[in-house]
C-alpha cells in the first residue's frame, strides 16, 4: 500500500484526499492519500526526514509551496521559474518537485475556450497561485499583465522576475484601489483572482458589477468554495463569462497523479467526487 498525502496549515477544508482515493480506487491501485497539517516546526522536521517516510509522493498547500524548495533533490524547470512547489514525488530515496497549478490554471482557461494569446490581463494577487498563472499566461502568449496587490512590493518583485522570463510580455504594477482598477479594466480581456480574498462570504476585492461592465471581460476566480465568490457574483451581473477555481482543482490534481502513478488520471471521477465533497 503507497501513501500519499498534502502538507499544509490549515488542512481542515481540504478536497484533495476525497479526489485522490477516488482516483486510486478507480484503477485499483492501492494507495491512501491523508492530509498532514503541520505548524512550521513540524513541517521542518518532516521535510528534513524524508527518505526515512514512508511517503511515495505528496502535495503541497499554504503556506509550504516554497518551504519545500531546500529539501528536495530535484525541481523540475517550471516549478523552479516559477519558484514553487505543490508535488513531490519520491523515486528511492530521492525527491523531485514539480509545479502542476500552472498546468491546471492552463488546461482550465483552455476548457473555457479562453486564448490567452494577445490578450491583456489583469491579475490580482503576488503569491504562488499568481506566480503559476503568470507563467501559464506567459506559455499562452499573453501580451500584458497588470499586476495588483495588497503589498504591492510582492507584484513589483514578481514582476521583475517575470519580466526577465518573458520579455514579450508588457508588465505593469499598480496599488490595488479603485482609481487604478477601473483604469486596467478598461483594456482587460482577462481578469484572475489569485487572492485568498472571497474565501470567506463577506470578503470584498472592490470590483463591482458597474466597473465591469463596461467591457466585459472573462473572470477567473481560482477560488472553488465557496462556488460564488463576490467577484463572480459582480462578474456575472455585469453579463461577464465567469469560472470558479474548480477546474482547475481538478486539473492540477489530475496531473499529480500521473507524475505519482505514471497512468491517465480519471478526471471526470476526480472532478464528480470534488463536487460530491463539495455538496
Ligand atoms: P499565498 O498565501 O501564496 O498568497 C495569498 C495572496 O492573497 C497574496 O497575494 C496576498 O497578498 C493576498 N491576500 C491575502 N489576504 C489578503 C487580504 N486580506 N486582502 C488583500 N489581499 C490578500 O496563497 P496562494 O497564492 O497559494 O493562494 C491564493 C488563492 O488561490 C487561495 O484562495 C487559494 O485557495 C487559491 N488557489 C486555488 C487553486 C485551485 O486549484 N483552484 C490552486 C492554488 C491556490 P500579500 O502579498 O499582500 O500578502
Amino acid at each position: 500500500m503507497k501513501i500519499y498525502g498534502i502538507f499544509g496549515f490549515p488542512l481542515k477544508h481540504t478536497l484533495s484526499p476525497a479526489m485522490h482515493e477516488a482516483a486510486f480506487a478507480n484503477l485499483g491501485i492501492e494507495a491512501g492519500y491523508l492530509p498532514f497539517e503541520l505548524d512550521r516546526a513540524g513541517f521542518r522536521r518532516v521535510a528534513r526526514q524524508l527518505a526515512k517516510s514512508l511517503l511515495a509522493g505528496f502535495n503541497l498547500t499554504v503556506p509550504y509551496k516554497e518551504a519545500i524548495l531546500p529539501y528536495l533533490d530535484k525541481v523540475a524547470k517550471e516549478a523552479a521559474m516559477i519558484g514553487a512547489v505543490n508535488t513531490v514525488c519520491r523515486k528511492g530515496r530521492k525527491f523531485w518537485g514539480y509545479n502542476t497549478d500552472w498546468e491546471g490554471f492552463a488546461l482550465a482557461l483552455r476548457e473555457a475556450r479562453f486564448r490567452a494569446r494577445g490578450k491583456s490581463v489583469l491579475l490580482l494577487g503576488a503569491g504562488g497561485a499568481a506566480r503559476a498563472c503568470v507563467y501559464a499566461l506567459g506559455q499562452g502568449g499573453a501580451r500584458r499583465i497588470v499586476l495588483m496587490n495588497r503589498h504591492q512590493a510582492n507584484a513589483r518583485k514578481m514582476s521583475r522576475h517575470f519580466q526577465g522570463l518573458f520579455r514579450g510580455i508588457r508588465f505593469e504594477v499598480f496599488p490595488m484601489r479603485k482609481f487604478f482598477l477601473t483604469q486596467a479594466l478598461r483594456d482587460s480581456d482577462l481578469v484572475v483572482n489569485a487572492t485568498s480574498v472571497g474565501l470567506k462570504r463577506e470578503d470584498r476585492l472592490g470590483l463591482t458589477s458597474g466597473m465591469l461592465r463596461r467591457r466585459r471581460p472573462f473572470v477567473f476566480d481560482l477560488i472553488y468554495n465557496p462556488p460564488e465568490t463576490g467577484l463572480l457574483k459582480a462578474a456575472r451581473k455585469a453579463g461577464c463569462r465567469t469560472l470558479n477555481g474548480l477546474s482547475m482543482l481538478v486539473y492540477q490534481g489530475a496531473r499529480a497523479f500521473e507524475i505519482w502513478t505514471g497512468r491517465k488520471a480519471p478526471l471526470n471521477l476526480m472532478r464528480r467526487s470534488l463536487k460530491r465533497t463539495l455538496g
